[in-house]
Parts: C-alpha cells; sequence; structure tokens
C-alpha cells in the first residue's frame, strides 16, 4: 500500500467510527483493526503495529469519547504521535560539523541505492559549503568504482578508490587519510554491498569500520522491500554500530512501514530519504511531517 492509499484507509476508518452513534469499545476496536490491516499492507512490522495498537488502548478513555468531544480528533492525535514516537527512537544521529573532519561510512545491501545516496549526501553538503570527499571501498561489484567516479566528476567531488587494489580495508583508510591531510571536512566511505546480507558482507564492514573508525554509519534501505526492512536493517546493525538510517525509492510506488521497521531494528533516526535517481532528489527526514502525509 503506497503512502497515499495508507493515508486514505485510516481517514476512512476514523471517518467510519465518527460517524457511529455511540463510541464503545467495540467500534473503538473496529476501527483500530481497519488502521492495523492498513499498516501491515504497508509494511510496518506486525510486531510494532500490535504494540502501537495495544498503546493507544490504553491512551484513549472511552468515557472522553462518549462525553461528545471530537472523537475523531482525539482517536487522529493518538494515532498521529504513537506513530511519531515510532519514528522517533529518542537519540539523535550524530551531526558532523561543517569544518571539522567526519568519516562517515555507508553500509546496505546491493541495489539498495548506496553508491547514489553517497553522492547525494555529499552534494547535498558541497552545496551547504561544505568540503566533502568520496571513497570507494566497493572491491565486490564490478562498475562500483566506475559509477562512483562518475556521479562525483557530475558533482565536481573529490573521490578516491583503485582498480587494482582488492583489498577494500586498505582502500578505505587510504582513502580517509588522503582527504584528512586534505583538510575536506565530510569523508564518505562506499562499502560493498551484497544480494543477501551473507557473512563475508558483514565481516568485511566489520573490517572496514575498525579500520577507519566511522564518526557515523549510515544504513541505506530500499523503501521497497517489505516487511523484510526489520530483519535486514537488524542484522547491519548486529554487525556495525549503524546510528543512522537513510531510506530510498521513496518516490512512486513507496510505502512508508518500511522506515518505521529500521528505526525500531536499529534504534536509529531516518536522516534522510532518496525521492529519484538525480543527485538532487534527496529529502530531509523530518517525522512529523512524514506522518501527517502518512495519515492523509
Ligand atoms: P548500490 O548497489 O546500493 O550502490 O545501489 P545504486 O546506488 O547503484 O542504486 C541502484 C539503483 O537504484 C540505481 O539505478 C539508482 O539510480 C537507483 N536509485 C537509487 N536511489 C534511488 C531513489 O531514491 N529513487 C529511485 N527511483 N531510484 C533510486
Amino acid at each position: 500500500m503506497v503512502l497515499a492509499q495508507l493515508g486514505g484507509s485510516i481517514s476512512r476508518a476514523l471517518q467510519q467510527m465518527s460517524n457511529a452513534t455511540i463510541i464503545d469499545e467495540k467500534v473503538l476496536n473496529e476501527c483500530l483493526n481497519e488502521i492495523t490491516r492498513a499498516l501491515l499492507q504497508s509494511d510496518v512490522q506486525f510486531k510494532l503495529v500490535r504494540d502501537m495498537q495495544t498503546n493507544i488502548k490504553n491512551i484513549i478513555n472511552l468515557d472522553d469519547l462518549a462525553a461528545g468531544h471530537n472523537k475523531r480528533r482525539i482517536i487522529q492525535q493518538a494515532i498521529f504521535n504513537e506513530l511519531c514516537k515510532m519514528l522517533d527512537p529518542g537519540k539523535p544521529s550524530f551531526t558532523p560539523k561543517k569544518g571539522k573532519t567526519s568519516v562517515i561510512m555507508f553500509v546496505g545491501l546491493q541495489g539498495s541505492g548506496k553508491t547514489t545516496t553517497c553522492t547525494k549526501y555529499a552534494y547535498y553538503h558541497q552545496k551547504k559549503g561544505w568540503k566533502p570527499a568520496l571513497v570507494c571501498a566497493d572491491t565486490f561489484r564490478a562498475g562500483a568504482f566506475d559509477q562512483l567516479k562518475q556521479n562525483a566528476t557530475k558533482a565536481k567531488i573529490p573521490f578516491y578508490g583503485s582498480y587494482t587494489e582488492s583489498d577494500p580495508v586498505k582502500i578505505a583508510v587510504d582513502g580517509v587519510d588522503t582527504f584528512k591531510k586534505d583538510n575536506h571536512d565530510l569523508i564518505i566511505v562506499d562499502t560493498s554491498g551484497r544480494h543477501k546480507q551473507e557473512a563475508s558482507l558483514f565481516e568485511e564492514m566489520r573490517q572496514v569500520a575498525e579500520a577507519t573508525n566511522p564518526d557515523l554509519v549510515v544504513f541505506v534501505m530500499d523503501s521497497s522491500i517489505g516487511q523484510a526492512a526489520f530483519d535486514q536493517a537488524q542484522a547491519f546493525k548486529q554487525s556495525v554500530s549503524v546510528g543512522s538510517v537513510i531510506v530510498t525509492k521513496m518516490d512512486g510506488h513507496a510505502k512508508g512501514g518500511g522506515a518505521l521497521s529500521a528505526v525500531a531494528a536499529t534504534k536509529s533516526p531516518v536522516i534522510f530519504i532518496g525521492t529519484g535517481e538525480h543527485m538532487d532528489e534527496f529529502e530531509v527526514f523530518d517525522v512529523k511531517p512524514f506522518v501527517s502525509r502518512l495519515l492523509g
């Protein structure tokens, strides 16, 4: 279920409930079940939806509803607050500071949009006066270095990589050192992905992280992976200390549920979303407007 449809389903469920003459537990349950179905279809993980339903029932006081207050508004507000809470892990992401060197390592499955997102992240900061640089430590995918080089050249961002060196740890360390000496304030390390969550991928990630000691590890996740989001995000979090999430491909048929699952699994906030293939199709993630859109 795409974002707009989800908003529509939730609004319909609320509308049906506010049309009822008496709001009792049965009517409220029916409404919440309807909303639960909509969230599940939008790929929010089952456990999260169940917890949310319990929380809402605990918050809502049926006597208040019966007293003729605006029932729809009370319940909508409770759902809004719960969804916001689900997207807020309670601690902010590491934020790099302009003029002070930060190393940011990007991890994610192959095809998640990791390489594209590295350039978008660099370009976003460059436009704001930062001095970013890109390191391609992906030696697994043929053509990864060429892709990064092409993107970086287009955006006029310095890059580092190698056609001959096969050790990603060495490339990452050399690249980071080179750009540190050159006083870059944002050194972005693109790492290898795999099609699946394989042990070799996680081992390589761990080694690159250990050698470069990044200030922040960003987990890049494709929004179209559906219910797999929670387990995938959790697997990455267990291998490296993921500190924030970027959800890609939120354009087109994007579902919002994956974002909620990724936050729950990594206990890290979503910081940006990718909304297209182009360099500037990249938005700062803001919880409240996102949830408002979700609810229609
Ligand atoms: P990687 O293997 O994770 O490095 O993935 P890539 O960066 O090569 O991206 C895989 C594909 O997804 C490419 O065709 C990208 O153009 C595309 N892509 C990346 N981010 C987005 C996005 O936000 N929206 C859309 N529509 N496509 C994207």
